[in-house]
């Protein structure tokens, strides 16, 4: 089959395959199976080994066998209920005597032809003391189909059988003499993967396990190379050109010396890295990855500065009000009174006039929520969009606010450090700087985990923290009203603190439910000092900065992430006092809850700890329900084939070396997937 013939083949509609009409090809429409490719694509849920043959003599209760016999006359039939009918069967292959039984519709009678030799497949089951073989397959023995191998075992759906899919499957296949690989030889051979063809054939009727986790992780290979190879051509591809660029970058030195601290070194090669995206033509796209309280705002501010000092807009979208405003006290803080900077959140007052003096350029740098999305926020002079994510933004939002003019750069601060790796397959569309390294000084967090026979001591020990003039958080999970559970909520919490543990301090409470300017106040009067301690619901998750806080203790630790919990964590330490996180925990009993404890106890590093937490977790629940716009993943786990998305990745940028566009021959075939992959995914945020 030529090349040509060969894609259009894989691209034909399921009736092209022998057996399939209208009517199956409903059915298999119903398990989303719509042309060829998708039926060779569709790789079995799970395998039974059906391989080995038992003596009847040998078989033991509960195992799955083969017995191979005469069929000695025609089954036993016995009706049961209406269209159902119970055969017998009596076999004896000279090693002794067993019952197979099964159930069937006596208008699709089993064929038995008496004296042919049959191979039996069940499950060997007791039944009043006696051995019976509960038949689930059985074939004549000359030309076994189901049984004598590793049977695939594929997703069904109503009115489909096994069988259906089965043959299905076999008749698409022998469409193809061979499978083009994207991969040649030499390729191959350096990754050490098999052919397409071979491991296609194995999916569906693999030899033996060894060779079918071979075919896997060929085809892992692949569709992690696919996907990440798209992320990046399609990246290249958007790339377009800005107007305007920076000119003079030396405000960076006059920025960095009226800090109260220096740079540290990973802060100064991230911020110069987003520097020269600044002053190339190139529209820019960039992530910042850093632990927490590693300076990622500084770097940002120091960016925005020198844009205000060419002349030229910035902007700032944090996710809340709380963080919005928080970040315009820093960087007003920061700039003084050499750039001109505004908040504009929801709350914010007079919107008309700040909406024109933002057009008119009277402001340099605009801080706000999503507030600055609003299409009457004209900034016809921005070139650099920072956003905060503290919450992931979708792709979408992002580019609502870079589109507020024709050169704008965007710079993206993410909240949850995750390995490199990974972050290149959910961030794919940007390029990824990584703040490797902790300012100075920090001091390390002491983190305990306790139960509640330790509730006593940590109390005593909160209040002795704030006899020294320290503060406190106080973190209770998000709970829902429903669940009868013995968790308390942070309103009875904050109640129960005030009446009957500290009555002579100072408490506050933040919850999700307050509106914004009522938690903004709460946490102002927390930073100001005139609050003691902070009880909340997550939303201090959110990089809120109180350097006198030295006490985060944690209620039900075992329903946070491993990664919100460092996030949490991450909200003391950030002054000159030594901190502590309490963690309570009364689910220290459960294996995997204890070994999540303890990773937060020992470790203090942001991407260790999410990675553990992506081990312990899996990828679903670790990402949650946040949408992050990927094409489903049919055989690749991200998490446990982070080796092979390693390798595949070091392909992705050794093919864009030599062949940048994808226009070469022998990657004609990587070009025809990539744009399967796109075409199928237009219109999804990461492809806008
Ligand atoms: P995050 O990366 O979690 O957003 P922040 O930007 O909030 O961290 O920084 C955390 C704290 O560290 C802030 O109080 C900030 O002023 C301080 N900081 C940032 N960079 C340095 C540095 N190089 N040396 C000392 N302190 C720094
Ligand atoms: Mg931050």
């Amino acid at each position: 089959m030529d090349f040509k013939s060969y894609i259009n083949t894989l691209n034909t509609d399921v009736t092209y395959i022998k057996g399939v009409g209208e009517k199956r090809k409903v059915m298999l429409n119903r398990l989303s199976l719509y042309n060829v490719w998708d039926v060779v694509y569709n790789f079995p849920k799970d395998y039974e080994d059906r391989r080995t043959i038992h003596k009847i003599c040998d078989v033991k209760e509960g195992e799955k066998c083969c017995i191979k016999a005469v069929a000695p006359s025609n089954p036993m039939q016995k009706r049961i209920r209406k269209n159902i009918v119970l055969y017998t069967l009596f076999l004896n292959d000279g090693t002794g005597t067993i019952i197979v039984k099964w159930f069937a519709n006596p208008k699709y009678p089993i064929k038995i032809e008496a004296k042919e030799e049959y191979i039996f497949y069940g499950k060997i089951v007791r039944n009043f003391g006696r051995i019976e073989l509960e038949m689930l397959a059985m074939e004549k023995s000359d030309n076994p189909k189901n049984v004598l191998q590793i049977v695939p075992i594929y997703h069904l759906t109503k009115g489909v059988t096994q069988n259906f899919v089965r043959d299905t499957v076999k008749n698409a296949f022998a469409k193809f003499d061979m499978f083009y690989d994207i991969f040649d030889d030499e390729t191959r051979e350096r990754y050490g993967i098999c052919s397409l063809d071979f491991a296609l054939r194995q999916m569906h009727s693999p030899t033996d396990f060894e060779t079918l986790k071979k075919a896997r992780s060929r085809l892992v290979f692949e569709e992690l190379f696919v996907l990440q190879l798209s992320l990046l051509y399609i990246r290249k591809n958007r790339e377009q050109k800005v107007s305007e660029r920076l000119t003079d970058i030396s405000y960076k030195d006059e920025f960095c010396k009226s800090l109260p601290f220096t740079l540290t070194n990973a802060q100064n090669s991230v911020l110069n890295e987003v520097l020269a995206d600044l002053q190339t033509d190139k529209c820019a796209n960039r992530l910042i990855q850093g632990d927490v309280g590693s300076g990622k705002t500084v770097i940002a501010a120091a960016a925005m500065y020198v844009c205000a000092k060419n002349g030229f807009q910035a902007a700032l979208m944090a996710p809340t009000e709380i963080l919005a405003t928080q970040h315009f006290e820093t960087l007003k803080k920061m700039f003084g009174n050499r750039v001109r900077i505004c908040l504009l959140t929801s709350a914010t007052k007079g919107k008309k006039k700040l909406y024109e003096e933002i057009e008119n350029g009277e402001f340099d740098v605009i801080v706000g929520t999503h507030a600055l999305l609003n299409d009457n926020v004209k900034i016809p002079k921005l070139i650099l969009a920072v956003t905060d994510e503290q919450h992931r933004f979708g792709v979408n939002q992002r580019s609502l606010l870079s589109a507020k003019s024709k050169s704008c750069n965007v710079l993206v601060m993410s909240a949850t450090p995750i390995p490199r790796t990974l972050a290149l397959i959910l961030y794919g569309d940007l390029d990824i700087s990584i703040v490797n390294s902790m300012p100075k000084g920090r001091q390390k967090i002491d983190t305990f985990c306790v139960n509640e026979s330790y509730r006593k001591r940590a109390y005593s020990f909160v209040e002795k923290e704030i006899e020294k003039g320290r503060q406190a958080y106080i973190v209770c999970p998000l709970i829902d009203e429903s669940e009868n559970l013995d968790v308390m909520s942070g309103e009875k919490m904050f109640a129960h603190l005030v009446k009957n543990v500290f009555p002579t301090r100072k408490i506050g409470l933040l919850h999700g439910k307050m509106k914004a300017d009522e938690k903004d106040k709460i946490m102002q009067s927390f930073k100001n000092g005139e609050l003691d301690i902070l009880v909340s619901t997550t939303v201090i998750e959110v990089g809120v900065d109180v350097p006198n806080a030295t006490i985060m203790l944690i209620e039900n630790a075992e329903r946070f992430g491993l990664s919100q919990l460092h996030q949490l964590r991450g909200r003391v330490g950030r002054g000159e006092h030594k901190s502590y996180c309490i963690l309570f925990c009364n689910a220290l009993d459960n294996e995997k809850t204890a070994e999540r404890m303890k990773i937060m106890t020992k470790s203090s590093d942001g991407f260790e700890i999410a990675k553990k937490d992506l081990e312990l977790r899996g990828f679903g629940e670790f990402f949650g329900t946040r949408q992050h716009g990927l094409p489903s993943l049919k055989v690749a786990n991200l998490f446990t084939d982070l080796e092979i998305l390693k390798q595949a990745q070091k392909l992705c940028y050794e093919v864009l070396s030599y062949d940048p566009n994808l226009k070469l021959p022998q990657n004609r075939l990587v070009f025809a997937r990539i744009k399967a992959l796109f075409d199928k995914f237009e219109g999804r945020d990461i492809f806008n």
